[in-house]
């Protein structure tokens, strides 16, 4: 029986464990920047359809996908949040300006 395959944390773990604010950064267009124990590497999520590409020699999903792909969920869910934040801010200002005409 094989133990070290078990024992062994995937990719996907291993960019969860890690923080992804540390050592990715976005280049724009879908590609990211990931800054590895062997070196920095150009991920590229954005080409549709086909696998995502990463220069380095690793099996590929390799770390550096997991981590820039964890890393574009996170600022997506931040980007969503900050945009109810703004909707939520315009909403009430704009009840405010109501109270205020009506109090006028
Ligand atoms: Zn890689």
């Amino acid at each position: 029986m094989d133990t070290t395959s078990v024992a062994r944390e995937t990719v996907t773990q291993k960019a969860l464990r890690l923080s992804p604010e540390r050592t990715v950064e976005p280049l724009g267009h879908g590609r990211y920047s990931v800054e590895g124990t062997e070196g920095t590497y150009t991920v590229d999520l954005s080409i549709s359809g086909r696998e995502e590409s990463c220069p380095c020699p690793a099996t590929k999903p390799c770390y550096h996908i997991a981590i820039a792909t964890v890393y574009r969920a996170k600022a997506r869910a931040r980007a969503r949040r900050e945009q109810h934040q703004r909707t939520t801010a315009r909403a009430s200002r704009a009840n405010v300006t109501r109270l205020g005409a009506l109090g006028g």
